[in-house]
């Protein structure tokens, strides 16, 4: 009988350097002969990197030199670190490195978005060229595969959805032979192309998604996300205190601690693996023999109040001009715009006379809504915003969280409570003042 299948995602955390890499080699290693799917992410910091580049090169201000430069450094620097020189990738990255110029010059005026995902793309194909070299190097063999001769998506740049059927079909023709030849396959996370040919991206962090997409489509026998944290916790340690970490959490919780904001899962990553019962488990690869978290059918129904905060959002206020209500056709109206921007709400409230909405305040996706309903509408726009999010809340952690924020808007429902706060500076009040 054939081996169950694992799909295991590294993300940038665990791909920083040249040791970081040998970790992750290390890991595998205690697991020989398992057939392994190893999806990767960028290098750490290189997405943003490339986002960067893109920015600078669309500017046009002669910028984009440095910021290529950058990038270069960063690749050849690890592969010096790894290789010890008995190894040449170094064209190979190259070639990569050149056709990131390449797509750079060749779609100048075919919009932001498809040139966006032509160049940032190319951070996963690095770092898997890199890294899939590296394992070959120390014996494991690997399969190199291109994500995006698998993922297939819409054309919608930057936000691709994915086309199940074709997806399905290309990781039973392309990948499964290859698990069955012996080796693991690597490949990239994040990235996939558009019928029409041109690469597509899944949305910022969207490895995660890959390897839920890889492991649906080959009914994987569970995927494990492996971070710099022992497991999902109770909120974001570098924010908070008492922090502790959740070992069993069902798949249901895991989907709406990510719907609102807790930056440990991509939020689209769930709903493959429960749609086929797929354990997904959450562990350190700084200590790989750690529990960590397991996510799955089982119900856990007490859960500690749990923790999630967004900052960069931005609050739009929308009003009708003559002081009629807001209807329901103004509703649907609004949110035709926020779909077809493919803008996420993240809260929304009406009352009689207005509406107001919270998204993430990413690009000019905000600025563009924001125009538009202008047309119509009085708009008050009131970005730098924090959402929190508290899970199974109580009032002590509630009131905690408020102290020294200026409260906007507030929701609470059975299990959820949302808040969109504006942090405000503390000032010493004197007595009587
Ligand atoms: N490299 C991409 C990003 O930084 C995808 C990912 O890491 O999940 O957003
Ligand atoms: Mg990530």
């Amino acid at each position: 009988m054939k081996k169950a299948l694992k799909v295991y995602k590294f993300g940038g955390l665990s791909l920083k350097d040249a040791e970081a890499i040998k970790n992750v080699y290390n890991i595998l290693k205690t697991h020989p002969n398992e057939r392994l799917i190893v999806v990767v992410s960028a290098f750490a910091k290189v997405t943003d990197a490339l986002e960067n580049l893109v920015a600078a090169h669309m500017r046009n201000d002669g910028s984009s030199d440095a910021y290529f430069d950058i990038i270069k450094k960063r690749h050849f620097e690890v592969i010096d670190d790894l290789f010890d020189g008995e190894v040449n990738i170094k064209p190979e990255v190259q070639s990569v490195l050149d056709d990131i110029q390449f797509q750079l010059d060749k779609h100048r005026d075919k919009g932001y978005d498809l040139i966006y995902d032509q160049v940032v793309s190319r951070g996963e194909i690095l770092s898997s060229v890199i890294v899939s070299a590296y394992f070959n190097a120390q014996g494991l063999k690997s399969n190199w595969v291109d994500a995006r001769k698998i993922v297939i998506t819409d054309d919608i740049y930057r936000e691709g959805w994915v086309q199940w059927d074709e997806t399905t079909k290309n990781a039973h023709g392309l990948i499964a032979p290859l698990l069955d030849n012996g080796g693991v396959v690597i490949t990239q996370g994040f990235i996939g192309s558009a019928t029409n040919g041109y690469t597509t991206t899944l949305g910022r962090e969207g490895s995660d998604y890959t390897a839920a997409i890889l492991s649906y489509c080959l009914d994987a026998e569970s995927m494990t996300i492996w971070k710099d944290v022992p497991g999902i916790l109770t909120a974001d340690p570098k924010l908070f205190d008492n922090i502790t970490k959740l070992d069993l959490i069902s798949y249901r919780e895991a989907i709406e601690m990510t719907y609102y904001g807790a930056k440990v899962i991509h939020p689209k990553t769930i709903k493959p693996l429960q749609n086929k019962s797929i354990p997904m488990l959450v562990k350190s690869f700084l200590n790989p023999e750690g529990e960590g978290t397991y996510i799955s059918d089982e119900v856990e129904d007490h859960y500690p109040p749990i923790v999630a905060l967004e900052k960069e959002q931005a609050l739009v206020q929308i009003s009708t001009r003559d002081f009629s209500f807001v209807a329901e056709h103004h509703i649907s109206e609004i949110f035709q715009h926020i779909a077809d921007l493919r803008l996420q709400v993240n809260m929304m409230q009406n009352s009689a006379i207005s509406f107001s909405v919270c998204f993430n305040d990413v690009d000019d996706k905000v600025d563009r809504f924001a125009e538009n309903m202008e047309r119509k509408f009085k708009v008050t726009l009131i970005r730098g915003l924090e959402l929190i999010t508290v899970r199974h809340y109580n009032e002590t952690t509630v009131e905690s969280l408020k102290s020294g924020k200026m409260l906007l808007l507030e929701e609470r429902l059975r299990n959820t409570m949302q808040m969109v706060v504006k942090n405000v500076p503390v000032i010493e009040r004197r007595r009587g003042s």
